[in-house]
């Protein structure tokens, strides 16, 4: 039987002409720098995309050369996202709240040729051009400052570019299309390269109905930034259905994001739980009659939401349910394209109660499918899928890195047999629902026994006065390491150590995982991805 389909390669170019031919009239919503709006058509969109293209392939990019982009969530970062990969480059996003020296750094591994820069972010660039020296830096006039001397305006060279004549490079699809090098919040920042194919699989499997489910007459609102693991793949998601986008542009505060929200309402929004539980926050405050916002906001009606990227408490997830707005959990890493699992109720929770869909909600969900996963535990063995076993997650499939740029596949992230070690500690229930107890570094050993950091954290944010916590290990003689609690209060709100230890207790926590000490903080130091900064704690507090 040697006849059966055709061997059509997949590629992302296909996606920009469906979009182009198909959706033309649909828009994308930009908020620029003075926070006014800039509205695109997808035709807009195809034509400029095609011509960014062309002019790339003008000024000499060959296939597999790396252009980088330093750009906030808007229009013109999408154009990068499928105009590059049309040329036969490779975007490399570029994380703009990365140390200066980092940035430079990791364009320099990256060999990145051009740079693609946001006007806005040219002072950052001063200070770590000196350590990489990018061919042709282009500008995006965002604000529309005055460009300086020997760089190229992106709207110029549009301009003069022929999106008609233009012609895809040759590619198959094992070509790379784009680069995310990971955060380094547990090591040195490494390559990771998505191809044609993986992005395409990726995105069919991300926008399945279970999943993030996106249609055409959807508007998204990416707040998650295009250099965080591709906005979780958002963007090709979008294309691909022809999707209204809503981009925040560089305004990321609650406020804005209230505002944004208030003003183009999305029907699909996407963040990691730290800016979601300052959204919440904000947004119940402005409730109050006092409150000097009372009466500027309103929440979406029936919007849908992702969050991921760290675990998402409970209390999250009721509070935005007490507005009728729905999260949906994902776990994903940079490495993972990132969608590897994502929570929903299956039909064997149909007449589940409303306390049993919040705690799987609370979990980091069912594998999507292309994704293998499987725990292993510290004597090598696979762990049963009991609910109660843990190991450490690893997975595989046809969106998950085979290795990283120039680093190739180190032991200590793959093993023998070809699975990426997340370097994540889960455990997996009979249904399939896989909870993440705790990266690996994270874990508190306490007199033989682990405590989940994660646990603790989700117990204490779900008490009123709790605005955030992060729990960290401290050494202990006695029991070799106790969980010390960072707390940030509520404004205006009281809680004493005995009085969490008390909630703590009433939320079925034993009394062994209770934290040794409690300190209450200001703010937990963020990532540049906005994830709660666990090794900067361990820093302030080492015992
Ligand atoms: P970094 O966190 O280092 O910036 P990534 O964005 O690639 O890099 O993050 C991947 C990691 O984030 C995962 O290995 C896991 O530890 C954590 N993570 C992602 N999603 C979740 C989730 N839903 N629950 C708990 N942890 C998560």
């Amino acid at each position: 039987m040697k006849a059966t389909m055709m061997d059509t390669h997949l590629s992302l170019n296909h996606l920009l002409e469906r979009a182009g031919r198909i959706f033309r009239d649909n828009t994308i919503v930009s908020r620029l720098p003075d926070k006014s709006l800039r509205r695109h058509t997808y035709g807009e969109f195809y034509r400029r995309t095609r011509a960014l293209a062309s002019a790339l392939q003008q000024m000499g990019l060959k296939k597999g050369e790396r252009v980088a982009t330093l750009c906030w969530n808007h229009h013109a970062h999408l154009e990068c996202y499928f105009g590059i990969p049309a040329a036969g480059g490779v975007m490399h996003t570029l994380n703009l709240r990365l140390s200066p020296d980092e940035i430079g750094w990791i364009a320099g591994d990256a060999q990145d040729r051009f740079l693609v820069i946001d006007d806005v972010l040219l002072p950052l660039y001063e200070k770590f051009k000196h350590l990489h020296p990018f061919e042709k830096v282009i500008v995006f006039p965002f604000s529309g400052a005055p460009l300086p001397a020997g760089m190229l305006d992106y709207e110029q060279l549009l301009a003069g570019a022929d999106p008609d004549g233009f012609e895809y490079a040759a590619h198959d699809e094992h070509d790379p299309v784009s680069m995310c090098y990971t955060s380094g919040t547990t090591g040195k920042p490494k390559g990771v390269v998505y191809s044609h194919r993986s992005t395409v699989l990726h995105t069919l499997v991300a926008c399945l109905p279970d999943y993030c489910s996106v249609r055409n007459t959807d508007v998204v609102l990416p707040v998650t930034p295009m250099f965080h693991a591709n906005s979780w793949g958002m963007p090709y998601i979008a294309v691909m259905v022809g999707a209204q986008l809503v981009f925040p542009g560089p305004h990321l505060h609650p406020d804005d994001l209230l505002d944004l929200m208030t003003q183009q309402p999305p029907t699909l929004a996407l963040g990691v739980p730290t800016i979601w539980l300052s959204l919440i926050q904000t947004y119940d405050a402005s409730l109050k009659a006092a409150s000097p916002n009372a009466g500027r906001w309103t929440l979406p009606k029936g919007l849908r939401s992702m969050v991921g990227g760290a675990a998402v408490p409970e209390s999250l997830i009721r509070a935005f349910d007490a507005h009728g707005i729905w999260i949906m959990q994902g776990w994903g890493m940079t490495e993972t394209s990132p969608v590897g699992t994502l929570s929903y109720p299956t039909a064997a929770l149909k007449n589940a109660s409303a306390d049993e869909k919040y705690r799987r909600a609370a979990m980091a969900g069912l594998p999507v499918p292309l994704v293998d996963l499987r725990l292993r535990g510290d004597d090598g063995q696979d762990q049963p899928w009991d609910g109660r076993s843990v190991g450490e997650l690893q997975v595989r499939g046809p969106f998950i890195t085979g290795g990283y740029h120039e680093a190739g596949s180190p032991a200590d992230k793959f093993t023998p047999d070809g699975w990426l070690r997340t370097g994540d500690v889960a455990s997996v229930d009979e249904q399939g629902y896989m909870r993440i107890s705790d990266r690996t570094k994270d874990l508190i050993k306490s007199g033989g026994e682990w405590v989940s950091s994660v646990d603790l954290e989700n117990a204490l944010m779900a008490h009123p006065a709790v605005a955030e916590a992060a729990v960290i290990a401290i050494p202990d003689e006695k029991w070799s390491e106790r969980p010390l609690a960072c707390v940030v209060l509520k404004p205006g709100e009281q809680a004493s150590a005995e009085q969490l230890n008390a909630f703590l207790l009433d939320k079925s926590l034993a009394k062994w995982q209770l934290p040794e000490r409690y300190e209450f903080i200001d703010a937990v130091p963020r990532t540049s991805t906005g994830k709660f900064w666990k090794l900067k704690l361990r820093e302030q507090f080492p015992r």
